[in-house]
């Protein structure tokens, strides 16, 4: 038997923590079991009812005797009597039993032998225990005798050991003076006040802490410091709270409490109702579960050993949440509860010591799914999903007993068939998104299964996400807009929306999708269209007939998505990339999965769009044309783009697709002063997107931290396509762009905390700032640094190293000390870890026929390419680049006429500060 105890944990994990939204613990609650009991055995309802109520009461009593007398004559005494001992334990004071699910028994008749699966639960007062079980149930007696069915074999399949239903203890109060409390980065004082405790047999899991009490959160990390400033105005918090709840092991309480500070009193009436206040709202954020129809009493699991969850009701900013969460790549987290935002979250100091300063989100995957065979009807009037999701799934873990997947809330899963192991169950978890599937037995590490599930339910298409710039202060103020025109719909399901059952963070796959769409409605999706598709399935009536497509991905892809709009076929065309240049088989790098030497490209547009659309199709082939030839390599064999009409400029880039928006000529919205929107280079979004196909989806980073790995990348390959499609100074722009918001947002904080950059102030330009402009520029400085050939076959080897996987900086660090034959460790530490910018000094002497330029910074030591300007009296300026490595660094540049001065070159993506003399 294995205990799904893991899972659950596992469970609120997530919640807490991965993909960086919210990290408050939600309630756990696992939902009715999604199986349910099929209409066609009613026949046999009453009398297996009547069994399931006897089991009930051997449950209740504890009655091992009893519960031998519901089995069979020639069920297994031994196997029952072991059950009993694990399953029945006396002393019980309610107990439920609930079938869940219905099959007939394999080479049995039909209606005479079942395979039960049934949720057991017993309390023992204040702790309870629940269980699932397999009963294989046969009729043994005429229908309506009291003993028409019986048991002949059972398993218990999981447990959910160790719930407590949690309550103050009303019978003691403490006074407490100078009361500390300490947990990594974090002490809590109660000056003066009063303490309730919650216990459990094995000793106080809960306190409320009531009065006159002061906290301090200091973090560690500089980085995290800097966020504290951003959030606080200083690198450590430092605040008053009225009230507190904290939860712990019971074994960790003598570590974290002083507890020699508490003195036992008369309880008041006045502070134990305040404190049960405190306790019910704050005692469900965390290490709560829901029963369903097994109990409507809130109970909870014990926190694991170190696992600490403080909640500290402070005037100045609501609610502030401290966790330590030990199943966390990054387990100290500092959460904003009223405005849903994470402050601090990072690894504690034991955490560095166990895995290291970098961590791939992999790491933490039980499994991985290898190919999906995904059927979806999709009905957008309704915004009704129905779908049958066959997955091909190879254990990643040593051993796994339940398997969880992220599935969208709002969709009802009907069936989980295994090819190997037959109908299985699954827990919904609720307000998670999470589906936990049992396994009937413990697979080993390696082995393969095939899931069939088969759910349905409404589902909102996702929001548009950070691509999309932002509006600068809502809609002009202008009077002669014309007739607003109202964007054509469109419906986007991607990473974000959980449409199908897939792992807790992205998993390259190979896929094949049909999607079903009412025949009014066309769809783009993940995959190379089939030939012959779209077909037409008539309905009844014509406003029922629906059109099937089929795309195939035969290269793997990070997630699956699907757009459905009106959509006409602008244009449609096969690039051919010539054959691979040799150079790009001497990187000695084999690429993995197939090398395409040809590209189908098509380009799907809303009605109002198509002639839009057949422009872009010829750039878009240019671009990936462009692409191919610096990367030397095209990983999908094909890309759609999806033309749509939308408020803003933006887009989306899944695997074999892009949707890009197009603004309607009548939109008044203002959305200029952005750092993603440049300014009289429209092809900047498209050229953005494309890229995506090898930045951010053959090549994808391992955690969030490494965002920039996909969106910089996008960012500086659309920058080289505008200088290759428009020439010099459109670069030159492009780049000073780059500068300038990357040097203004860089005080926010390191390119390296992602999707947290500007996350506490709720400013998504800081992130485009950051993550996309400066992460450009930082490839432009290293480019400038290590020159355009070790630059470029570096940006090839980490391409052919890390295709189809999760990579990180240090694997571009690693590609490009390999190529380069520099040690780039501290660039990569300054430019992406840090958030510091370069401070210089220049100047200059001539000596006879030379120039020598000095260079010296002031601040902190980076690596970078200083541009210098050499301005003549009788020439053109010219334009000279100082490869500095050190505090003062000098170059001899040979002149060529009369030097005026020197100037630093501000058009180049150099982010330095140079101060004047
Ligand atoms: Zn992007």
């Amino acid at each position: 038997m294995k205990r799904i105890l893991g899972a659950v944990f596992l469970v609120l994990a997530c919640a807490i923590g991965a993909g960086g939204h919210v990290r408050a613990q939600e309630p756990v609650s696992p939902q009715s079991p999604v199986a349910t009991v099929s209409g066609a055995s009613s026949a046999a309802d009453a009398g297996i009812a009547a069994l399931i109520g006897a089991l009930e009461q051997t449950l209740a009593a504890g009655d091992s005797v009893g519960y031998l007398q519901l089995h069979t004559e020639n069920a297994n005494r031994e196997r029952a009597r072991s059950f009993a001992s694990t399953e029945l334990v006396p002393g019980a004071t309610r107990a439920v039993v609930r079938e869940r699910d219905r099959e007939g028994l394999p080479g049995t008749l039909p209606g005479n032998a079942y395979r039960l699966i049934a949720d057991a639960f017993a309390e023992y007062g204040p702790r309870a225990r629940a269980a699932s079980w397999r009963l294989d149930v046969k009729r043994v007696g005429a229908a309506g005798t009291p003993r028409e069915w019986a048991i002949a074999e059972e398993e218990a399949l999981s447990s959910v050991e160790n719930l407590y239903r949690l309550g103050l203890d009303t019978t003691k109060e403490f006074v407490a003076h100078n009361l500390k409390v300490s947990a990594e980065d974090i002490d809590l004082t109660l000056v003066d006040g009063t303490v309730f405790v919650a216990g459990t047999d094995q000793g106080v899991t809960g306190l409320v802490l009531l009065g006159s009490g002061t906290f301090n959160f200091h973090p560690a990390p500089d980085t995290e410091k800097g966020q504290v400033r951003i959030f606080c105005g200083a690198e450590s918090l430092e605040t008053k709270f009225a009230a507190a709840y904290l939860r712990l092991n019971p074994g960790d309480v003598p570590s974290v409490i002083a507890a020699a500070q508490l003195t036992a009193a008369p309880v008041d009436p006045r502070d134990l109702r305040r404190a049960q206040e405190v306790f019910r709202d704050e005692s469900q954020k965390s290490f709560q579960i829901d029963l369903g129809d097994l109990s409507r009493d809130a109970w909870s699991l014990l926190p694991q050993s170190g696992d600490f969850v403080a909640e500290m009701r402070t005037r100045r900013y609501d609610t502030l949440t401290y966790a330590k969460a030990g199943n966390e790549a990054e387990d100290i987290s500092f959460f904003d509860r009223r405005r849903h935002h994470n402050i601090a979250l990072y690894a504690s100091k034991q955490k560095l010591a166990a895995r290291g300063r970098f961590y791939n989100e992999d790491d933490l995957l039980d499994y991985d799914v290898l190919d999906y065979d995904i059927e979806v009807a999709v009905n957008p009037d309704r915004l009704w999903l129905e779908g049958r999701a066959r997955m091909r799934i190879r254990i990643r873990a040593f051993q796994l007993g339940t398997l969880t997947l992220k599935l969208a809330d709002t969709l009802n899963v009907q069936s989980i068939v295994s090819y190997e192991y037959g109908r299985l169950l699954g827990m919904r978890v609720k307000n998670q998104s999470t589906l936990v599937v049992s396994l009937p037995t413990v697979l080993a590490h390696n082995s393969q299964l095939t899931l069939t599930i088969v759910y349905a339910g409404r589902l909102e298409p996702q929001t548009p996400d950070r691509e999309t710039v932002a509006l600068e202060q809502g809609r002009q103020n202008s009077e002669d807009v014309p007739l607003q025109m109202q964007p054509e719909p469109s419906f986007l399901y991607s990473n974000r929306s959980g449409w199908y059952p897939q792992a807790a963070v992205t998993d390259y796959a190979t896929a094949r999708i049909q999607i079903t769409v009412p025949s009014a409605l066309d769809c783009v999706a993940s995959g190379q269209l089939e030939p012959g598709f779209p077909g037409l399935l008539a309905g009844k009536e014509p406003s029922q007939n629906r059109k099937v497509y089929v795309f195939r991905a035969p290269q793997p892809i990070r997630y699956l998505a699907f757009i459905v709009s009106r959509f006409t076929r602008a244009e449609t065309a096969t690039i051919g990339f010539g054959p691979a240049k040799p150079e790009t088989a001497v990187d000695g790098v084999a690429l993995a999965g197939t090398s395409y030497r040809t590209l189908n490209l098509s380009v799907e547009a809303n009605p109002r769009q198509v002639q839009r659309g057949r422009d872009l199709a010829e750039r878009a082939a240019d671009i990936a044309t462009f692409y191919e030839s610096i990367v030397g390599d095209s990983p999908y064999p094909s890309f759609t783009v999806a033309l749509v009409e939308n408020d803003l400029p933006g887009g989306h880039s899944p695997g074999y697709f892009a949707a890009l928006n197009q603004p309607l000529p009548s939109s008044t919205l203002v959305w200029r002063n952005d750092p993603a929107a440049f300014g009289g280079y429209g092809d900047f979004f498209i050229a953005h997107e494309v890229a995506h196909q090898w930045w951010g989806q053959a090549v994808a980073g391992r955690n969030y931290h490494e965002q920039w790995l996909s969106e910089g990348f996008a960012q500086y390959f659309a920058a080289l396509y505008a200088q290759h499609r428009r020439g010099d100074d459109l670069f030159a722009s492009v780049l000073r762009q780059l500068r300038r918001w990357g040097m203004e947002e860089s005080k926010q904080g390191p390119i390296y905390l992602g999707y947290r950059l500007g996350h506490i102030r709720g400013e998504s330009r800081v992130f485009r700032a950051l993550v996309y402009n400066k992460g450009a520029a930082v490839l432009h400085m290293l480019r400038r640094l290590v020159g355009d050939d070790g630059f470029f076959r570096g940006l090839r080897r980490f391409y052919r190293t890390s295709r189809f996987q999760k990579a990180g900086t240090e694997d571009l660090r690693a590609a490009m000390e390999a190529e380069t034959g520099q040690k780039l460790e501290r660039f990569f530490e300054r430019w992406i870890y840090g958030s510091t910018l370069p401070k210089l000094k220049l100047g200059y002497r001539v000596e006879g026929n030379d120039v020598v330029l000095t260079v010296e910074q002031l601040g902190e030591i980076f690596d970078l390419p200083v541009p210098i300007t050499l301005q003549y009296a009788d020439r053109k300026p010219v334009d000279v680049i100082v490869p500095v490595t050190d505090r003062v660094v000098e170059k001899r540049v040979p002149l060529a006429g009369v030097l005026r001065g020197i100037e630093f070159n501000k058009d180049d993506a150099t982010l330095a500060e140079v101060v004047k003399n």
